[in-house]
């Protein structure tokens, strides 16, 4: 095992260096402070990003990136359209109105909006008004988003910007693309996901102009199709990219790449595409800048955290019924994702057991309550297990061939490697389709065990994921959108950016006034003490939150 000492100490100090310059600009920046109630002006966001050194901390940001690479290892492209995230699949299950008798593909359609125009491919364009409905609910629970789109709509800071988006088409993704469209861009979209696209929603869009191409339940060439009839298009030549999984930026880079060379910038927010990515900045092929939004603190912390320790039960309430007052639990992996759905199951009287290979996480638990346990230990009497672990295999055939009758075996994790499903594949095992996304494995002796979405993310799976969240990921992405496009050139090179600390601690001031959270502000003196600009940022890019 190499000594991690010495890399630490180079960090610290490349951080340390990083929070100084900051603090030449924070002053320019303090204007944006929501908590102060102040109007913000999009040439104050402009300048106050201008100054913010980006390119030495970001070489070492860009490390950190590709250390946290795990799904990498999984890049099937099936694999990663249903995984890439950030907006939902929010009530695309329960409310979509895909439920239509006409199996046409709307490839074979010639539709055409109230305004005459046909430049769109949706399932039903009569839907529209149903999907403004949809929009009008998720505006509800967006308000920082909102609030951005009031703030800087006078001024269009997006005026000339065409982007192509590539994101799964939501009423939440909606309010996104009506903010920068409010913002003076012109966009056309499609989905990233072929199941997931709220088709109501596609066509409020359309009807409003938005050249959205995408329905829920395209095939593969479909998918392929729309992504090509958003790039593609006569008089039209995108100038920004917003990507959710990378596949857009992919079919930019291959096919059109003397439009893709004059890009002038790529936001891309999953996991994965934040990964090819870096793998092109690395071979020296990405000739645009992008933006990494996955990574910035408010994403990380809301998509893990929070957004699981909202969407945990439901999941599993929808799908089974469970009553968890009293019932035996194990969380495999307390990282963020765990620690969120430990503290749900919690508070509703579960009894909690982790199981953890990480010393720090591992006592993390035992401060919080939770015995640590090896899964072997427990497993005959345990109810219900729930993987967080990012890592394959954590449950196997043997463990769930001693799990009692009755229990329950799901995954929060971002793969579907974490149970060992395909050990249950057997001849000796029945499988039996419940309900929707909820299977009983049948041993020969009559045991049941109960498999959730066949241990894909359950959440993401069988039930929603709340507006707030992605309103926290769509205002990100606004803003990132903002600075890339109004970058002066050299400001941002052929390289992947971390959003600026500052941008990070803006987006989360917006979100604080839902909560009327009043900010307390750093004293003179405090300040000094501190070494802090008294408008931040108030944390180094090291501090882990
Ligand atoms: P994390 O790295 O913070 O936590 C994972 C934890 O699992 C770590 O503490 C690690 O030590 C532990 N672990 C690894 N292998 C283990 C094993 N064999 N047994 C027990 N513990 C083990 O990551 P995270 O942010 O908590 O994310 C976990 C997974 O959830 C990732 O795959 C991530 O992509 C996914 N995720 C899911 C959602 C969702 O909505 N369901 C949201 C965000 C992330």
């Amino acid at each position: 095992m190499s000594d991690p000492t010495g890399e630490a100490k180079l960090e610290l100090k490349q951080a340390s260096k990083e929070v100084k310059e900051s603090e030449n600009v924070a002053e320019k920046y303090s204007a944006l402070t929501v908590s102060k109630n102040s109007e913000m002006n999009m040439g104050e966001l402009s300048s106050a990003f201008s100054a913010v050194p980006t390119h030495k901390p970001v070489k070492k940001q860009i490390q950190f990136v590709e250390d946290k690479q795990e799904f990498s290892r999984f890049p099937t492209k099936a694999g990663r359209r249903s995984l890439s995230r950030s907006i939902s699949q929010s009530s695309t299950d329960s409310y979509s109105s895909d439920s239509s008798d006409d199996e046409t593909s709307p490839r074979d359609k010639t539709q055409v909006n109230s305004k005459g125009s046909s430049d769109f491919c949706v399932k039903n364009i009569k839907q529209a008004e149903f999907g403004r409905r949809e929009i009008e609910i998720a505006e509800q629970d967006m308000s920082a988003l909102i609030s951005l789109r009031k703030r800087a709509q006078s001024e269009k800071p997006l005026a000339g910007a065409k982007i192509v988006g590539c994101t799964h088409i939501t009423a939440q993704t909606a309010v996104l693309i009506e903010t920068l469209v409010a913002l003076g861009a012109q966009c056309r979209w499609t989905a990233c996901n072929i199941y997931s696209t709220q088709n109501e929603v596609a066509a409020a869009l359309s009807e409003t102009g938005v050249a959205v191409f995408a329905w829920k339940g395209e095939s593969e060439d479909d998918f392929w199709w729309c992504i090509d009839r958003c790039v593609n298009n006569e008089g039209w030549q995108p100038n920004m990219i917003l990507d959710d999984g990378g596949d857009l930026t992919h079919w930019m880079y291959k096919k059109y790449p003397n439009v893709f060379k004059k890009i002038r910038g790529i936001v891309e927010e999953s996991v994965t595409g934040v990964h090819r990515l870096y793998q092109l900045s690395k071979a020296g092929k990405l000739c645009v800048p992008a933006m990494n939004v996955n990574d910035s603190v408010t994403k990380q912390k809301f998509d893990n955290l929070y957004c699981c320790r909202e969407s945990i039960l439901d999941g599993l309430k929808r799908t089974t019924d469970v009553m968890f007052g009293g019932k035996q639990v194990v969380v495999c992996g307390y990282g963020e994702v765990g620690k969120g759905c430990c503290a749900a199951l919690k508070a509703l009287g579960a009894i909690v057991c982790i199981t953890e290979i990480d010393p720090i996480c591992a006592l993390q638990a035992c401060m919080d309550g939770f015995r640590v346990v090896k899964l072997n230990e427990v497993i005959r009497q345990v109810d219900v297990i729930i993987t967080c672990t990012g890592n394959k295999n954590v449950v196997t055939r043997d463990q769930l061939d001693r799990m009692k009758n009755g229990s329950i075996v799901c995954n929060m994790g971002h793969s579907n490697t974490e149970i060992d499903v395909a050990s249950l594949r057997t001849p000796e095992l029945t499988w039996e389709r419940v309900r929707s996304q909820v299977d009983h494995v049948i041993w020969p002796d009559g045991k049941r065990v109960i498999l959730l979405a066949e241990g894909r993310l359950l959440n993401l799976s069988c039930s929603t994921v709340p507006t707030f969240v992605l309103s926290i990921t769509a205002t990100t992405q606004a803003l990132a959108l903002i600075e890339l496009y109004n970058a002066p050139e050299g400001r941002y090179k052929q390289d992947v950016y971390l959003l600026p600390k500052k941008m990070d601690e803006y987006v989360a001031s917006l979100h604080l006034a839902t909560f009327d959270a009043h900010l307390t502000e750093l004293s003179d003196e405090q300040a000094k003490y501190l070494g802090l600009n008294k408008n931040g940022p108030f944390k180094p890019n090291y501090y882990r939150y």
